[in-house]
């Protein structure tokens, strides 16, 4: 490593020289055994040209403008259902800035963590204590990679007892993720029917000795809880295989009920949704799991556990399915989990899915009449309408661009896939009486305007900064460079 300019190490080289104190007493320069690095000669470069030369004012007025064109649950109402965005404390903000917490390299010796190691401990005590598991891994760093962490332990449980068993029963209603989920961890998928909820016929039409599991999400996305839970664990695991839980919307269940008591053998939770931490835009997150007390053994590794007084990093797990991150799953979001779950108690958690649930049948009570609601039973913390009864040739997609106009994040749209048109409100328990009402109004208002004059739908949203776009073309050839 001679030629400067030929290798990133020599430059990183360079670096540690200049910010180093050469004089300073165990200083030594790391010898680096690596080859000599191959970057072509034309990415190599001595000098940065073309950069653009601007003050720290110019820097701070550009991102600045740019913050306020954006939209986020601190800026107003985010009824985006099955997401959870329900207002992020800012005490969950100040406890995952302490220094303590917010500095610690991942490498550091477990010794010099027993507070963080101490604080995943607890955070996975307190969420097995809420959802009735025997243990809780915080490893997965998203609810997708949850169900992965989920799907792999339930393969390796069936592996352990020489069972092959290859597919996996999925309801219509669930989110994508879950046949995603369960294809890549090798399984075939078999989608079954529901009305509205799952019945056992249906579950034992499926049911045989193939079938390694059922993933059902509780209460599922069209905010139904679905009432014969216990009946098909029961049958499910009499036939030989385990139920696996989307714990999406634990939202509607916090402090009320507990999946691991129905039956449930694995259950994800989304602790960006909901335990507060801040999300959209796409992470970070964290997904734990929570198994019942079989399937504790094959949970991914390490685990974090307590001997006595003391934490550590449990690594000695023969039948676990291995490792899912190279570290221990995005730490910041566990303290801002953490400090919610203390923050609230048990009794404000409780409290949170009540209002959650009472907020998201207050929005039902308020439109039933004026937008066609497919699924009549009462539902727990979002509602799921549908456009059937707009007028003026307006469908979903054009209220949910109105609404923008409105100052609205709009709902979730056409999804779930078994409702046609499906406008799916969750407006989460942090919102009052007063925004609920006024979305509300705005709702109605809206579909009084698809009859009256429907072209204020079509060509909505006028208001922000860019009008409809074309999502279509966006999604088929992304323009994924800049163009200055
Ligand atoms: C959000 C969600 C997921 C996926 O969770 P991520 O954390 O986004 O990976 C899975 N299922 C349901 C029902 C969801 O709402």
């Amino acid at each position: 490593m001679t030629q400067a300019g030929t290798s990133g190490l020599v430059l990183n080289e360079k670096l540690l020289f200049e910010h180093s104190e050469p004089g300073r007493k165990g200083y030594s320069l790391p010898t680096l055994d690596v080859p000599e690095a191959t970057l072509p000669a034309e990415l190599c470069r001595d000098e940065i040209t073309g950069f653009p030369e601007l003050s720290e004012v110019d820097v701070v007025r550009h991102f600045t403008r740019l913050s306020t064109w954006n939209y986020g649950v601190d800026s107003g109402f985010y009824p985006l259902g099955s997401c959870t965005m329900k207002y992020n404390p800012k005490v969950n903000e100040v406890a995952a800035r302490m220094p303590g917490l917010a500095d610690i390299h991942p490498a550091t010796p477990q010794a010099l963590t027993q507070g963080a190691l101490a604080l995943i401990y607890h955070l996975q005590e307190d969420l097995a204590e809420m959802s009735g598991f025997s243990a809780v891994t915080i490893q997965p760093a998203a609810g997708a990679q949850g169900e992965l962490a989920g799907m792999l332990t339930i393969r390796a449980w069936h592996e352990a007892q020489g069972s092959t068993r290859s597919k996996v029963l999925i309801p219509d209603t669930a989110h994508g993720t879950n046949p995603a989920t369960a294809a890549l961890a090798g399984y075939d998928v078999v989608p079954i029917a529901s009305d509205g909820v799952l019945s056992l016929a249906e579950v034992e039409a499926h049911m045989d000795d193939d079938v390694a599991a059922l993933m059902v999400t509780n209460p599922n996305t069209l905010g139904l809880f679905e009432t014969n839970i216990e009946p098909i664990c029961k049958l499910v695991h009499e036939r030989g295989g385990l139920v696996y839980c989307d714990g999406a919307n634990f939202n509607a269940l916090m402090g009320i009920a507990r999946p691991g008591d129905m039956g449930i053998d694995v259950m994800h939770f989304n602790l960006h949704k909901t335990f507060s931490t801040p999300h959209g835009g796409g992470g970070p997150g964290a997904g734990p799991i929570g198994v019942a007390e079989h399937l504790v053994p094959f949970l991914p590794k390490p685990l974090v556990v307590r001997d006595g007084e003391a934490y550590r990093l449990d690594d000695d797990r023969p039948q676990s399915f291995g490792r899912l991150l190279a570290f221990n799953g995005n730490f910041g979001v566990l303290i801002r989990a953490y400090a919610y779950i203390r923050s609230m108690g048990a009794a404000g958690l409780k409290r949170a899915t009540e209002m959650a649930v009472l907020n998201a049948n207050y929005i039902r009570a308020r439109l039933e009449d004026v937008y066609d609601l497919p699924y009549k039973n009462r539902s727990l913390h979002e509602v799921v309408f549908s456009d059937k009864n707009l007028a003026g040739g307006c469908h979903t997609l054009d209220v949910a661009k109105r609404l923008i106009d409105y100052g609205y994040h709009p709902p979730t749209i056409y999804f779930p896939l078994v409702v046609k048109g499906a406008i799916m409100i969750e407006p989460t328990e942090t919102e009052s009486r007063e925004i609920l009402d006024e979305f509300c109004d705005a709702m109605l208002v809206i579909a009084q305007e698809a009859s009256d004059n429907p072209d204020l739908l079509h060509n909505a949203p006028t208001v922000p900064k860019v009008r409809r776009l074309d999502e279509t073309t966006a999604a088929r050839k992304p323009k994924l460079k800049w163009e200055g």
